[in-house]
């Protein structure tokens, strides 16, 4: 089947909408492009025809050698701060936005390419990306659908046939993700950092059409935007904490305003837990750690703010900071409540006590310090409610701050209607038992660049169906040897 035949049918709203907000552009010219992974059951969801984009014509596709037809390729603008700096111009530096199609649910989706060329943002880089960020960023990202959890997703993974230099030469490649939008924090600054006010607003009317339609029309409809995008992150951050996950580079220009995931680049699952776990190389400072997620999810909420003030009152700016203040201080409360939601499904409880919230953080408490890995802690709990604690004690070096804990989560099922072991079935389908292990990536990215592809399938099979225990997959739900030592990510550009 060719290209002709796979059923793209774009509805460009970016382009069509909002010109002035982007680049128009081309992909490079790959010399052989090849299709190394392609997601079939997310084509399908796309309403695309698999068959005709499983192959290579896919790969000149998305690459971006052959643009589809009726695609209006394009790099978008956008500014963020970056480690707390601001640069104005950012962009797709490496890029390409090649449209938007409605999905089978009749949801919008953005296909974009990363990887493909070098553009009027790429400033100083090649505009490329090379094999291992790209299948890295294909697991995360699947492996955080696979968890429930919103982020954009991994459409194709395409190999270019070109050596990349990075640290010596590394086979090219492009990631196609698709994702609800991929208009960002960063988006709205680089607007407003140019004092572009009009352009802002056309912007946040473009951006509650598409994500919060409920405000279209509304008087105060700018800072509902500003709250709805903040209850979007409070809950997307306290589900990464939930499973343990660093984002690692939450700069503002990886802020989405719909709320997704976006830009794995040197993200990690813990294994043991440590609220100042830091994995990227480049974090010196810990700005990133794990613990310091929902803090740097308010800074970079007070960014957005900062863009909206003009729009919130364009009469009274003083009015417009105390109404934006009000917005980004809720933070706190709204991201403790999704945690503390989140934690009383990990822990089983369905009903809502006084007291959760002490319990649940005293569980932490009892964990610091221990090395106790975290996703098997939250499996073993529930072996402790079908009557086996000893897998559970195991885990701690000094099992006996844990044991009071144990003591006190057990007195506390007295509060609940249901049994303790029919509770322990809904723990295990939301506590996962696979998620992609940094020992596990790298073995799995290791092996593919020796062509070796079975690592990686099998890891992806593990981790998108993440929480029913399965033959075969042993070893998946196991932290890293001690051999294995510390780990650290690059961003791999
Ligand atoms: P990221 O760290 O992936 O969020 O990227 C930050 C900025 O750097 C974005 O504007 C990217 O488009 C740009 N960038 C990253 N890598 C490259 C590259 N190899 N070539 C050109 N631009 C890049
Ligand atoms: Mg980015």
């Amino acid at each position: 089947m060719t290209v002709q035949e796979a059923n793209f049918t774009f509805d460009n709203s970016y382009a069509r909408e909002l010109d002035g907000f982007y680049v128009p552009w081309q992909g490079a010219n790959f010399p052989a492009p090849k299709m190394l992974r392609f997601n079939r059951e997310l084509a399908i969801e796309l309403g695309l025809e698999p068959e005709a984009l499983a192959n290579d014509h896919g790969a000149a596709v998305f690459s971006g050698t052959q643009s589809p037809q009726g695609a209006d390729p394009l790099a978008m603008a956008y500014a963020g701060h970056q480690f707390g700096g601001f640069s104005p111009q950012l962009g797709d530096g490496r890029a390409l936005l090649i449209g938007e199609v409605i999905d089978r649910s009749g949801n919008r989706r953005d296909i974009q390419l990363k990887g493909s060329g070098r553009t009027p943002f790429s400033r100083g880089g090649d505009g490329k990306a090379v094999l291992g960020p790209v299948l890295r960023e294909y697991l995360m990202g699947e492996a955080m659908h696979g968890l429930g959890i919103p982020t954009t997703r991994a459409l194709a993974a395409v190999t270019t046939g070109e050596a990349v230099e990075r640290d010596g030469y590394k086979p090219g490649a492009v990631l196609t993700r698709v994702a609800s939008s991929h208009l960002r924090v960063g988006t709205f600054q680089f607007f407003a950092a140019r004092g572009e006010t009009d352009k802002v607003r056309q912007l946040a009317d473009y951006a509650i059409a598409r994500h919060y339609p409920e405000l279209t029309g509304a008087k105060d409809r700018y800072l509902g935007l500003l709250q709805r995008v903040a209850a979007a992150q409070a809950a997307l951050v306290a589900q990464w904490v939930l499973v343990g996950f660093v984002h690692g580079v939450m700069n503002t220009d990886n802020m989405t305003i719909s709320g997704e995931t976006i830009d794995y680049g040197p993200c990690a699952f813990l294994d043991a837990y440590d609220p100042n776990a830091v994995f990227s190389s480049i974090d010196h400072h810990g700005r990133y750690a794990y613990g310091n997620q929902p803090t740097i999810a308010q800074w970079n909420l007070a960014r957005l703010a900062e863009t909206l003030l003009d729009l919130i009152n364009p009469n009274d700016s003083e009015d417009a900071i105390r109404q934006a203040t009000n917005a980004i201080n809720a933070f706190p409360l709204l991201y403790q409540t999704e945690w503390l939601k989140g934690m009383r499904a990990k822990l089983g409880l369905a009903n809502d006590i006084p007291g959760d919230l002490d319990l649940a953080n005293d569980l932490f408490s009892a964990m610091e310090g221990q090395n106790v890995d975290f996703t098997l802690l939250f499996r073993h709990l529930a072996d402790a409610l079908r009557g086996d604690t000893a897998p559970a004690k195991g885990l701690f070096k000094n099992p006996t701050p844990f044991e009071g804990w144990l003591d006190r989560y057990n007195r506390r099922f007295e509060k609940e209607d249901a049994v303790p072991v029919a509770l322990a079935e809904a723990m295990d389908r939301v506590n996962p038992l696979y998620i992609p292990r940094n020992h596990m990536v790298e073995a799995a990215l290791e092996a593919a660049l020796q062509n070796d592809m079975e690592p990686f399938d099998k890891l992806l099979a593990a981790i998108t169906a993440p929480f029913a225990s399965r033959p075969g997959f042993a070893d998946h739900a196991q932290p890293a040897p001690e051999s294995f030592g510390p780990f650290t990510t690059f961003c791999g550009t």
